[in-house]
């Protein structure tokens, strides 16, 4: 895959913006707060309709137009899939209700719905706070799921933000019936239990297909960059035993604890088994559901966990091993990203150059020239080997504005060959 070019108009410090980019690897370097995140961000909201970071998409309007009355931000994106040429391009316009944005995503000049953007780009977005992948919130984990899921498969997206929209329901019933209880109550909670069972058990065996899709890859990553010899497991960590069969077994159901601590794993978990322990559970589960006034059993609850032997790396791995085994989950992204769709994603790094140490920095250095385009930030070109930096397309990033940087103009010299 190859994003030829980008467009931007509006976008947070991005007045304008028309830049075309060459396959191969784009190095973009800027100081602080002149828009290197802002453009892989970007990059990344057109691959996925949403923003890695933004909590309202207000937020990726250019503050200097957001109070004109005709105000929009656009975003726009020419690639090359098994060459074909496709344009997509997402503009948010003020909406109807004061405050919401509207958005509107054209495919090739036609108007469609932000889920057909699913598999168009495909981007893999690595940030400073995903190298504590392992020791960070289990949200940020479920948002790595979720972030590849979501631009291989289109029914995945579907059921998540489904799955999300029944919880919320659920949880608001649960919390109306703790303050008042309610004769009807459990018919009207077997309704939001059979909703949120149908959705979140796709999410739930997707979860564990591409868990373990990642660990084939992962295990063999993590063996170069630690040069050790134990290997790395990632295991699922779900609220409830989605492999559990009501007709068979009886009433033993895993603690959370449990399940927290050694995980599951299961080669094949088909939807409908998953359905049948979920809605198990959930029944089991109702009266503590109503005393805490939310649901407390279900994917929004999950987490992965990774492993060396039987030991947790987010309990017991040094700082050192937490992050080669990010790194090693991250480059086995790009490759099961690649084995499902038969397109290579764009690799985006944002600034993490400066958080690994040498040794991990040369494996990533490998892992950008192996993918067809990689677009790289960082505050120094000093991050890069001078090898790198005559190959690379080099752009400078100041207020918003991108230069061209040519390779003559730059002084070399200073540069240790590493
Ligand atoms: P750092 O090296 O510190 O990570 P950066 O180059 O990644 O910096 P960005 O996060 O891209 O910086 O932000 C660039 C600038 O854009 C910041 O000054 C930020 O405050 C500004 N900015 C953020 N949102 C908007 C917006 N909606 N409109 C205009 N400017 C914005
Ligand atoms: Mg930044």
């Amino acid at each position: 895959m190859h994003l030829r070019h980008l467009a931007l108009t509006n976008y947070r410090n991005y007045a304008r913006l028309e830049l075309a980019l060459p396959l191969g690897l784009t190095l973009v370097q800027g100081q602080n707060a002149q828009g290197k995140s802002n453009l892989l961000e970007a990059i990344t909201y057109l691959a996925t309709s949403r923003s890695p970071r933004a909590g309202s998409e207000v937020e990726l309007v250019n503050w200097l137009v957001r109070d004109e009355p005709y105000s929009y931000v656009r975003l726009a994106a020419e690639l090359m899939r098994s060459e074909r040429l496709e344009r997509i391009d997402i503009t948010l316009m003020p909406g109807k209700s004061n405050g919401r944005l509207r958005k509107q995503v054209r495919i090739n000049g036609n108007n469609k719905r932000a889920l057909d953007l699913v598999g168009m780009l495909l981007v893999v977005l690595f940030r400073p706070e995903d190298v504590d992948l392992v020791s960070g919130s289990p949200g940020l984990r479920r948002r790595y799921l979720d972030i590849a899921l979501c631009q291989m498969e289109s029914t995945y997206c579907r059921a998540l933000s489904a799955y999300n929209k029944a919880l919320s329901q659920r949880n608001a019933l649960l919390r109306s019936l703790r303050e008042k209880p309610h004769h009807n109550a459990s018919g009207q909670l077997r309704f939001w239990d059979d909703k949120l069972c149908e959705v979140g058990s796709v999410v739930v065996a997707r979860r564990q297909w591409l868990i373990n899709e990642l660990e084939n890859v992962a295990s063999l990553r993590h063996l170069d960059l630690s040069g050790g010899y134990e290997r790395l497991k990632l295991r699922y960590l779900p609220s409830f035993d989605p492999g559990y069969q009501p007709d068979t077994q009886h009433n033993h159901y895993p603690s959370t604890d449990v399940l927290r601590e050694r995980g599951v794993y299961y080669d094949q978990l088909p939807v409908e088994q998953v359905r049948a322990s979920y809605t198990a559970h959930l029944h089991s589960g109702r009266q503590r559901d109503l005393a805490a006034g939310m649901t407390l059993l279900g994917p929004h609850r999950d987490d992965l966990g990774f492993y060396l032997g039987d030991r947790n790396l987010r309990n017991y791995g040094s700082r050192g091993q937490q992050r080669t085994a990010a790194l090693a989950s991250k480059m086995a992204e790009v490759a099961v990203m690649t084995h499902a769709s038969g397109e290579s994603p764009i690799l985006l790094l944002d600034d993490v150059m400066s958080e690994l140490d040498a040794n991990r920095r040369a494996m990533m250095v490998d892992a950008l020239t192996s993918v067809p385009q990689a677009i790289v930030t960082s505050t120094d070109w000093e991050h890069f080997n001078s090898e790198l930096l005559s190959s690379a397309n080099r752009l400078q990033v100041h207020g918003g504005q991108l230069t061209q940087v040519a390779a003559e103009s730059q002084d070399l010299s200073g540069i240790a060959k590493r």
